[in-house]
């Protein structure tokens, strides 16, 4: 059986073939700028050259036609027919309180994304679009909306509640939602399984650590707590976004400056974090070339970037009394092993050693705690369409 994972962005839309008999990706592609001059596809059919098509895309659902003509091509194709896909999964951004899982679309749920356009601005109108196409180009094809929210569902009150007056949260639903939320619950299930924890009551952290970066407690794959808030700007520093940051800021700024708040927003969202920090860059791999060289605001934005993730495994343990695994994902997680050690020397009180030979580990499941360390400590690969693949298979 076959599924098309789909993730639409306000201008692109990423797309994966996967042959769910071995979870293989039969191929997997791009495309940008859509709704902008200069549309580009560019497809990789597994075992065969990239293709690539530039042609307008005035829309997704031109974008959805042409990832199907793709994927039958006699040359770049990997199907015969699109009759052979079997249903599509869709990560959709925000689900608001109405969703803790996956589902079918259906009129209904198409009615709850365009409810919470307000909460997921950029990318719920991109997701129902990407829905409607595939609806319109697969008839009769099932559509699943799996939801970047819905893990962060299980949080109690205490943990999702912002300290405001709580008529914010009855008028409008401002609250934490938390984001990631499809790696989170990838990620702690395969480490409740690599470990052979408890699936009930195993106490894993993980920290999701890309160009967005967040973490999550989970009890038995349930989600307690977690970094992102209403929106993803909350919690750790990220490549280009600040993380927790005094509100207060914002005002003086905009004071100093004759900005507004939504220019602040920007500021905070694209232009902080590792890159407004360091002056040098948002990617890991520039900033750590750059503190090796002796620079120190990149010296300082990386400290400042362990440090900030080490106070939080702090507080997860508290919220979690106690922790059995810790694990490290995405593009920073997985590879940089620089970053996992320096994260790791805050946490000798919970009885953590690394092994410096086993966190040389890239791109791999691989436990990286010394065979005596109280908590084990993992690097755990992510793989978000693989969940998505995964959660429309179960449901169809
Ligand atoms: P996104 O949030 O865009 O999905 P990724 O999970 O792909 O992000 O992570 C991107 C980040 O991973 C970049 O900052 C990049 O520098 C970092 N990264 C990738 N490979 C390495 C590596 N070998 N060492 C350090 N950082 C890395």
């Amino acid at each position: 059986m076959k599924i098309l994972v789909i993730n639409c962005g306000s201008s692109s839309l990423k797309y994966q073939l996967i042959d769910m008999e071995n979870e293989s990706v039969l191929a997997k592609g791009l495309c940008e700028r859509i709704g902008i001059d200069g549309s580009l596809l560019t497809h990789k059919p597994a075992g065969k050259d990239k293709y690539e098509v530039v042609s307008p895309m005035p829309d997704h659902k031109v974008a959805v036609q042409m990832v199907m003509d793709a994927l039958v091509d006699p040359v770049h194709g990997v199907i015969k027919d699109t009759s052979e896909i079997a249903a599509v999964g869709h990560r959709v951004l925000h689900g608001g309180q109405y969703y803790s899982d996956s589902i079918i679309v259906n009129d209904d749920v198409k009615r709850v994304i365009r409810d919470c356009f307000d909460l997921g601005p950029l990318h719920n109108p991109a997701n129902l679009i990407g829905i409607e196409a595939c609806e319109a180009a697969m008839p009769g094809v099932p559509n699943v909306a799996v939801f970047d929210t819905a893990f962060g569902q299980s949080m109690e009150e205490k943990a999702y509640m912002y300290a405001i007056p709580y008529e914010y949260y009855e008028k409008y639903k401002i609250r934490r939602y938390g984001f990631h939320g499809t790696s989170h619950r990838f990620v702690s299930g395969e480490v409740l399984k690599y470990l052979n924890l408890d699936p009930e009551k195993g106490k894993v952290i993980v920290c999701h650590l890309g160009n967005g970066a967040s973490i999550s407690a989970s009890i038995g794959g349930k989600c307690v707590d977690t970094s992102m808030g209403l929106t993803p700007l909350e919690g750790l520093i990220m490549g280009t976004r600040s993380g927790d940051v005094d509100p207060a800021v914002l005002q003086f700024i905009c004071n100093k400056e004759g900005k507004d708040i939504n220019e602040m927003l920007n500021i905070l969202n694209k232009k902080s974090g590792i890159l407004g920090m360091s002056g040098v860059s948002s990617d890991f791999r520039d900033v750590h070339k750059a503190r090796n060289e002796g620079n120190h605001q990149a010296d300082v934005a990386l400290q400042a970037f362990a440090y900030r993730v080490a106070k939080y495994i702090g507080a997860y343990t508290a919220a979690m009394n106690g922790v059995d695994a810790i694990a490290f994902t995405a593009g920073v997680g997985e590879n940089d092993g620089e970053m996992r050690k320096e994260i790791c020397n805050y946490l000798g009180y919970l009885g953590i050693a690394i092994d410096d030979e086993a966190n040389k580990a890239q791109g791999e499941a691989a436990v990286i705690s010394t065979a005596d360390s109280k908590v084990k400590v993992l690097a755990m690969p992510t793989n978000e369409e693989l969940a998505i693949a995964r959660e429309t298979l179960t449901l169809i």
